[in-house]
């Protein structure tokens, strides 16, 4: 299996970028990454100060996907997310997010995890639920910081994207030129005190082309299928969002409108991705079992 080492970190989505890593679709290869602070937090004494900006969520990549042009729809299938032992999380950095005025003073922890848990204190651990906080194609376009979710996917920091998830991401370029990283131990929806459990790790995966419509970006799992959208405000986040569910009923299941807009009320749930970045995101998630029973060709149709 081939293997793309974590020193292979860059910080934008570009097109101009050499890939680091040429795979074939459907094959199976693993991708190191860092953690979101490049691993230069080290130990309590080091907090988030502006010097680490430019060290903010690597990604690993680019990643050239054999086949993929532009119009073609990337499905990056997540096999295992294997993550390190202790997660950093770096309070009172320069986003500041919805918390920012209850941090006293800046402070950066580490978290041990062992066992598949993290221990919060004595009385206190909690199960991980390891996912991908980065995984995006690059632009057509101007760069795009991994710092920012977007239209590519990037940073949007969505909790479904985890073991056994299914990601769709739009190609823009030859090759797609993917790139993932800011493993994250553990986040709740929100991320509302701007990190997660932070962690540098590893994820096998596999990127097959597809020639479907379908709006992106889009997390396929279990049991939902859930539509993505960044803005600046989440009024703006729900409106993308529910847009693009409303797209997929009515052009790709050929619901009537009503129709699609009485499912999504009654089978569609409405959530968070976080609200950290200067570009906010969220998910609308529909229910598998319900697009199964009338998606006569299949959930996702195309070839
Ligand atoms: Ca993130």
């Amino acid at each position: 299996m081939k293997r793309l080492t974590r020193d292979k970190a860059c910080y934008a989505l570009s097109r101009d970028d050499e890939p680091v890593l040429h795979v074939a679709p459907g094959e199976v290869f693993c991708v190191e990454t860092q953690d979101a602070a490049s691993g230069k937090l080290k130990s309590p004494q080091d907090v988030y100060t502006e010097d680490l900006l430019p060290f903010v969520n690597p990604a690993t990549g680019p990643i050239h996907v054999e086949g993929a042009q532009p119009g073609d729809l990337l499905r990056v299938d997540i096999e295992r997310i294997d993550t390190n032992n202790f997660g950093v999380m770096a309070l009172g950095d320069n986003k500041g997010g919805p918390m920012a005025a209850y941090v006293q003073s800046k402070e950066t922890s580490f978290l041990d995890i062992d066992g598949g848990t993290i221990r919060l204190r004595e009385n206190l651990s909690v199960p991980i639920e390891p996912m991908i906080g980065v995984i995006g194609t690059a632009p057509d376009g101007e760069p795009l910081s991994t710092l920012d979710p977007g239209e590519h996917g990037g940073n949007m920091d969505c909790k479904e994207i985890a073991a056994g998830a299914s990601v769709y991401l739009p190609v823009a370029v030859e090759g797609g030129l993917l790139a993932l990283g800011d493993l994250h131990a553990l986040m709740g929806d929100g991320e509302v005190a701007t990190c997660g459990a932070d962690l540098s790790g590893e994820v096998v995966l596999s990127a097959s082309v597809l020639h479907a419509a379908l709006p992106t970006p889009c997390v396929e799992t279990e049991d939902h299928l859930i539509f993505i959208g960044s803005a600046k405000t989440l009024d703006e986040c729900e409106r993308i969002v529910l847009n693009k569910s409303f797209r997929y009923l009515t052009d790709c299941v050929k619901l009537a409108p009503n129709e699609a807009v009485r499912l999504m009320s009654l089978v569609g749930d409405l959530g968070v991705c976080q609200v950290v970045s200067a570009l906010k995101t969220m998910k609308f998630k529909l229910r598998k079992s319900a697009l199964t029973a009338i998606s006569a060709g299949g959930i996702i149709t195309g070839t």
